[in-house]
């Protein structure tokens, strides 16, 4: 199995849960040293840059990525769904990212784009227009072909360091593990069963605090079965990251999407197992995606856009 692997957020959403002591600093160390250790070289990094307009300091985070030869594509500045905006407000916000990005966006071998969240709005209207001014601008649009919903562990893991619950911290980083793992797994069938052939993918982690300390592991899980980490460039070259897939307002990734077209699915993981993850630490009543859900009206809110979202 092949993958490129890219890293999305290396500052996290405003308002996202971290443990004490995890900062955008040390997810960023961590993160360096697993790839390092794996020899994973001219990775792209996708951040969006707000938080950097917010606190300039932390443009530093991005600098460093880029100095231990790593890329940086753009990611919008807010991170607002398109399907929350027009398209026009939404290339406003491309725009903005290349602002606060300059040099070392330019600096990227391949001048890529990820669309926030991997959705690309709910109409073929919406999705076209911003696509037509992405290519005007030079823009590659780099797809997700394997996830594995990582940000559902980022509200637990902090709940049980915080609270110095070891038991639930553990759980949480094998449970963090396996889950890369056979959603990797999940991913690369579902390619298999509508393509005929082994896929090279393009799998997604986010610089949450757990990437900082399961992401080495994570990556020798992959070695271990057989994964050769390859280029984003040479995944691209694959027409699956080249086709636009069919437009829809679901949080779907690009190769889920084209699995829903087709009747088919990614097996998502046992309801169970997320669970355990969700409620971990969790006090009586309160909603396991509150956290998610006020990170995202945040968004919304900053942009001026239309809440419409569902985790469906
Ligand atoms: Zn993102």
């Amino acid at each position: 199995m092949k993958i490129a692997i890219t890293v999305d957020e290396l500052i996290l959403w405003a308002g996202t849960p971290m443990p004490p002591r995890y900062t955008a600093s040390t997810v960023l160390d961590g993160m360096l040293r697993a790839l390092g250790e794996h020899r994973v070289e001219g990775v792209y990094g996708f951040a969006h840059t707000s938080p950097v307009a917010d606190r300039p300091g932390e443009r530093e985070i991005l600098e460093r990525w880029c100095a231990a030869g790593h890329h940086l594509g753009n990611h919008t500045h807010h991170h607002a769904c398109l399907n929350w905006v027009g398209a026009r407000r939404y290339c406003d916000d491309v725009r903005q990212a290349e602002d606060v990005l300059g040099d070392l966006l330019e600096a990227a071998p391949t001048r890529y784009f990820r669309h926030a969240m991997d959705m690309t709005g709910p109409s073929e209207v919406r999705r076209g227009e911003v696509e037509d001014f992405l290519r005007a601008e030079g823009y590659t649009t780099a797809p997700i072909t394997a996830w594995f919903g990582d940000f559902a562990w980022t509200a637990p893991y902090a709940r049980a360091v915080h609270t110095g619950d070891r038991d639930a911290a553990a759980m949480l980083r094998t449970s963090f593990v396996e889950a890369a793992v056979a959603r990797l797994h999940a991913h690369a069938e579902t390619g298999r069963r509508l393509f005929g052939a082994d896929l090279p993918l393009i799998w997604l982690v986010h610089g949450t605090a757990l990437a900082q300390d399961v992401l080495g592991e994570i990556l020798q899980r992959f070695v271990d079965e057989a994964v050769e980490f390859i280029p984003l460039d040479d995944a691209m070259r694959h027409p699956v990251h080249r086709v636009h897939s069919p437009a829809t307002p679901l949080f779907r990734n690009h190769l889920e999407r084209i699995a829903l077209a087709s009747g088919d699915e990614v097996a998502a993981p046992p309801p169970e197992a997320m669970a355990q993850v969700l409620m971990s630490g969790l006090p009586e009543g309160e909603d396991p995606m509150a956290d998610y859900d006020a990170i995202l009206r945040r968004i919304v809110d900053r942009v001026g856009g239309t809440w419409n979202w569902s985790w469906a």
